[in-house]
């Protein structure tokens, strides 16, 4: 069965990785809500809330969080973030490989991110990256 996450995490597909551990990966989603949007997966292929063990979702949680505090303190200059996961295509999850989105958000963003819900595009996803990237690792200095 082919799954796009799947070839992300094996390297056969491209993606703007923030985090990776053994378990667990990271990177930018590609048509992103606001700048800086991630999602989280476990590394091993489960669907969604159903057979995904419930340490796994501690997990994505942990490591979503931690990527929410490196909003804030990033470039990115988020004020605050969206934590989410669709279990199921009722609840319009479209990648059939579990994930947390983390999407920063800024004070009195709401028309601009009205706007990209539509758009859902980043025009330098790079930099976007970079910034987290950066957070992270100054996060990582003071556990
Ligand atoms: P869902 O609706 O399943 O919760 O979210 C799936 C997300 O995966 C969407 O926001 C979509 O933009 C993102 N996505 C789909 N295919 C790819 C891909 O090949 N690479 C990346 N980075 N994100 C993807
Ligand atoms: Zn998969």
């Amino acid at each position: 069965m082919s799954c796009v996450f799947c070839d992300i995490v094996a390297g056969e597909a491209p993606a703007i990785r923030i985090y990776e551990d053994a378990e667990y990966l990271a990177f930018l989603d590609i048509r992103p809500f606001a700048k800086g949007h991630t999602l989280v997966i476990p590394k091993a292929h489960t669907v969604d809330l159903t057979d995904t063990p419930p340490d796994t979702v501690a997990g994505l949680a942990r490591i979503g969080q931690r990527i929410a505090r490196a909003a804030r303190h990033s470039g990115l200059h988020a004020d605050g973030n969206n934590i989410a996961i669709n279990d199921g295509k009722a609840a319009f999850q479209t990648v059939f490989h579990i994930h947390l989105h983390v999407l920063p958000r800024r004070s009195g963003d709401k028309l601009a991110f009205a706007k990209n819900m539509v758009l859902r595009r980043d025009p330098d996803r790079e930099e976007s990256g970079r910034l987290l990237r950066e957070a992270l690792a100054e996060l990582d200095k003071t556990p």
